[in-house]
């Protein structure tokens, strides 16, 4: 036997399964098909506060850019203000400080290429050769094949392309991030600072027709958001929610690969560590108890779920009614109608008002009938 444990993927899924893993004592090796840890960058860099310190027990470190307070919401005329504390990070640099502990166990260039499970193994095949281990942790971010061969998901998964960069711009209100909708496109663009004079700008949206590019360009006009372009980066958000299945014989998955991502806004850096520990404590486990059955492994879906299964089931209601509001020009009401509290309520907990679970619930009833009498006209 190679390793007890085989990770695939070193984003922050990948890498906090690792950390966990080493603080264990247990053999492991992880695999990512990149050339450098943290690069290139694909994200927003936002990362909940109170989550962040739990998880690393301070937040002065030199790869957290800024504080933000405030999150406004910019929509024809309405500007809503709501108060919730985020970092700013640098994300290369702190994927860079996650792996610095568990550098020696990590094989870079390296791309799994299949995963087989057999009766004494799983076996992760490589650019570079076979590897055998007891275990599998996929953390390989927004690329679903192997979970689709292997039946944990069934469903297609809805995928948005995000495009942005780091932007110096011109004495923005640093503890504020921005968030821009617009009817036509169903996602937004946001505005990270992470100083008066540097920021963080990108825009997802499902809908876009034309290059990602040059929508994202047209709208930073629309916007007068005056910026210079240091860096553009463009990457795949999961906007599906959990897949079917994280677990199997011998394989946890986590982090995006498990659709971990809240549906609505593409928030995914804390799912992503959070499921990266937890499925590492249930390595440990089945390490120490010789079982690596899907009887065994499931008890990581509990986990999860107890931790942000509202979270995740609350962000793909806010996405079908964001979708709903965009689409039909009505999504002023959605912003402006719930109070503070159920904002937050929504975007960090998953806590859904009632009002707008009855919405959701009307919208999904409304397009079933829809789509039957388009298949019973077809007929
Ligand atoms: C444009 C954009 C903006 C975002 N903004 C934010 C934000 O502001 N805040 C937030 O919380 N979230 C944000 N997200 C989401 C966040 O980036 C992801 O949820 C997070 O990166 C998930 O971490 P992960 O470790 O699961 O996957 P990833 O970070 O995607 O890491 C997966 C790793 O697996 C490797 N890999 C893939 N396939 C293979 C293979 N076959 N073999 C070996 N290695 C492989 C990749 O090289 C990569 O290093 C954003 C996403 C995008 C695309």
């Amino acid at each position: 036997m190679g390793y007890q444990v085989v990770i695939v993927g070193l984003g922050p899924a990948g890498l906090m399964a690792a950390r966990t893993l080493a603080k264990n004592k247990i053999n492991f090796l992880a695999i990512d098909n990149k050339k450098k840890i943290g690069l290139p960058l694909k994200c927003g860099e936002g990362v909940r506060e109170d989550k962040f310190v739990n998880f690393f027990g301070d937040k002065k470190y030199n790869f957290v850019k800024n504080k933000i307070t405030e999150h406004e919401v910019i929509y024809k005329g309405l500007h809503r203000v709501v108060v919730y504390n985020v970092l700013e990070l640098d994300r290369p640099k702190f994927e860079q400080w996650l792996a610095a502990p568990i550098k020696s166990r990590i094989r870079l260039k390296t791309r799994c290429d299949d995963i087989k499970t057999r009766e004494d193994c799983i076996e992760v095949i490589t650019n570079k050769g076979t590897i055998k281990s007891d275990l599998v942790i996929l953390a390989n971010g927004c690329d679903f094949k192997f979970q689709k061969k292997l039946g944990l998901v069934k469903k297609k998964q809805i995928v948005i392309l995000g495009y942005g960069g780091i932007y110096k711009v011109n004495n923005v209100k640093q503890d504020r991030f921005q968030y821009y909708f617009n009817d036509g496109f169903f996602g937004y663009l946001w505005l990270f600072p992470k100083s008066r004079n540097l920021a963080n700008i990108g825009f997802g949206a499902l809908n876009t027709n034309k290059s990602v590019k040059e929508t994202f360009n047209k709208l930073l006009r629309r916007h007068n958001i005056k910026a210079k372009q240091l860096s553009e980066y463009a990457g795949l958000v999961s906007c599906s929610g959990p897949i079917d299945k994280t677990y199997d014989d011998r394989l946890l998955v986590c982090g995006t690969a498990a659709g971990f991502v809240h549906a609505g806004t593409g928030e995914g850096i804390y799912f992503a560590l959070e499921s990266g520990k937890q499925a590492a404590e249930i390595a440990v486990k089945a390490l120490k108890n010789k079982r690596f059955d899907k009887a065994f492994l499931k008890s990581y879906e509990k986990g999860w779920r107890k931790e942000f299964g509202k979270g995740m089931k609350g962000g793909i209601i806010f996405r079908d009614l964001l979708f709903l509001g965009l689409r039909y020009k009505k999504v002023g009401f959605l912003l402006k109608n719930p109070t503070d509290k159920e904002v937050k309520d929504m975007i960090i907990n998953g806590k859904i008002p009632a009002k707008a679970k009855l919405a959701w619930f009307i919208g999904r009833i409304l397009l079933l009938c829809y789509k039957n009498s388009k298949q019973i006209q077809r007929l």
